[in-house]
This record gives C-alpha cells, structure tokens and sequence, in this order.
C-alpha cells in the first residue's frame, strides 16, 4: 500500500476516488466522443487486468474503468501513455469538449463539430477555472448534444435561400419546415425570418435544388448548466464565421477567470454582472461579417 496517498495528484492523472476505500475509477480525456481502435482494445485490456471486466461510459461521452485499486495505478497509467491515453480531468478545470460527428458523418450536420472540438480541446482541456466549464459542439439545430445545456455551446446553423429558377412549387419544403417558415405566394416561395431556426431540413427536403445554404455559420450560446440549479444557455450570436468564434471561446474563459468567484459557473457570473455587459465584452461586433 502506498504511503502518504495524494488524492489531488490521483485525481489529476483521472483516478476518481470511489465509495469503496483505496479503490478508484480510472477517467479517460476523450475528445468528442472519438476512441480509435486500439485505444478501445487497450482500454478493455485494462479493464480485465486492473478493473473489473467492463468500462462505464459517461453522460458526456467519456469512459471510465472502475475498481482501480490504488497499487495498481501508476502500472495502469503506463498501459494507457502507451495506447496515447491521456487522463480525464475533474474539479476546478476545463472539461473534455464534447461533440456530434457533424457534416463529416451526419446528413443533418452543418458544421464539422470533430476538428473544431479537437483544436478547442488542445487549446483549453484541463485548463484551471473557479469552477468547471464544459463546452459542447453540435452539428445542427436538432442540438443532439444540448449546447444551451453546457457553459459555452457552438451549434452549427445554416440560412436558406429559394431560387426561382427550378422550382416546381412542389410544396415539399413547406411540409419539412417544422417551424413553419415557408410559405407559398403564387409562384413565389417566402422563408419569414423570424420563424426560422435555421435547421437547413428545407435544403435537404428539396430535390430540385431551388433551395440553396446562402451561408452557413455558428451560433453561440453560454451560461448553460444542468444540475441542482438548471439555467438555460443564453444565445450569444448567430452564423458566425468560424475564427469569430474561436475569438469569442477565448474571451469566454478570460471573462469567466477574471470575474467567476470561487464556486461560480459561468451562468452564475452572467446573472450577477448582466447579460448586456458581458456581451460587450464577449462580442465586440455582434453581427456576423
Ligand atoms: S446535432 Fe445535427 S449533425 Fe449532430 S448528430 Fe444531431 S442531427 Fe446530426
Ligand atoms: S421543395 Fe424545392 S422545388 Fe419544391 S416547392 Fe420547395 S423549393 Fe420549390
Ligand atoms: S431552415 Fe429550417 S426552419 Fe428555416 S425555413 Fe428551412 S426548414 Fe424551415
């Protein structure tokens, strides 16, 4: 049995302590959901040697092995060095960025939720916060992985736009519009704006092709959080440019370290100081281009 056992440094290599005395569940960082191969085979490896036979996967897509025995954990964090297996991270830090497969794998996706999740999560995974700040990224507004639910939310979101040219006014469009945003005038297609959530279901819907992304960006939200006290996310910006966004992450977690109190969401930081203020500081030019 190890001396002078040191839970901070355990948990910073990702062994949770367990109800159980000594024993530990191993948590692994994964980016967006995405375990290659060997990975996996090494992870069921572990499981067998050191675990108990089987791995438990989190609400935001991560794995853990449990019934790690506190002997066993420097051997086991070789195996998972060796399989490039970094450790999940808990407490005051930057979560593992989670993720849809978006437009490289799902016919709904707008976006590419894997490469923007992969560059956020080299940039801030484990960074220290006040509290915690978990990021997700979701490939449409079907919002799969609840962006309004995380503390900074980029969903992928498209606008439409109708050309005359080959459209049959077949009516399919308006029957796919769950928002119910189109409408037929004669021969002429209307989209309202107002009503539109910008889902792109329209686009996919219409085989003539007279239905076209006039621009496809990202919409921000934050200050989302679930838990004992549930808020909402705030919708930052809509069809942002890309490397917008990636400005407005950084101004995020810099807003969120210089003002979150110990113990503060980010959520908590935009009540106490005002949505309005923090948007200023967040989106120094609030419209796209
Ligand atoms: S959010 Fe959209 S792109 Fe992502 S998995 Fe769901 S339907 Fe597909
Ligand atoms: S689905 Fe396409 S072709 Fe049919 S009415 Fe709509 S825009 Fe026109
Ligand atoms: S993008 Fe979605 S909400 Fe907007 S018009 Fe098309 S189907 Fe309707």
């Amino acid at each position: 049995m190890k001396n002078n056992l040191n839970i901070v440094q355990l948990k910073r290599n990702g062994f949770l302590p367990q109800r159980q005395k000594d024993l530990f569940s191993m948590r692994i960082g994964v980016t967006g959901g995405h375990v290659d191969a060997g990975q996996l085979k090494a992870l069921a490896d572990a499981a067998e040697k050191y675990g108990e036979g089987y791995v438990h996967i989190t609400s935001r897509q991560g794995i853990e092995i449990p019934f790690i025995d506190l002997n066993d954990t420097d051997a086991v964090r070789c195996n998972m060095d060796d399989a490039n297996i970094r450790a999940g991270v808990a407490g005051k830090r930057v979560r593992a960025v989670v993720a849809c497969q978006g437009d490289q794998v799902c016919n709904h996706g707008l976006i590419d939720c894997q490469t923007i999740a992969e560059r956020l999560d080299n940039l801030y995974f484990g960074a220290d916060v006040p509290y915690k700040f978990k990021i997700a990224i979701t490939g449409c507004p079907s919002a799969c992985l609840k962006p309004q639910e995380n503390d900074l939310g980029i969903m992928g979101t498209v606008h439409p736009k109708w050309s005359k040219d080959t459209c049959t006014e077949c009516g399919v469009c308006i029957k796919h519009c769950k928002a119910n945003a189109i409408t037929r005038s004669g021969s002429t297609i209307r989209i309202d704006k107002d009503r539109c959530i910008l889902c792109g279901d329209c686009i996919l819907a219409c085989k003539k092709d007279a239905l076209q992304a006039e621009k496809i960006g990202h919409t921000i939200f934050v200050g989302g959080k679930v838990g004992k006290f549930p808020r909402e996310g705030t919708k930052l910006v809509e069809l942002f440019e890309l490397e917008k966004v990636y400005d407005i992450v950084d101004r995020t977690l810099d807003l969120y370290c210089k003002h979150g109190r110990e113990g503060e969401r980010l959520g908590d930081v935009i009540d106490r100081i005002g949505i309005e203020k923090c948007k200023k500081g967040l989106c120094k030019n609030p419209h796209p281009n």
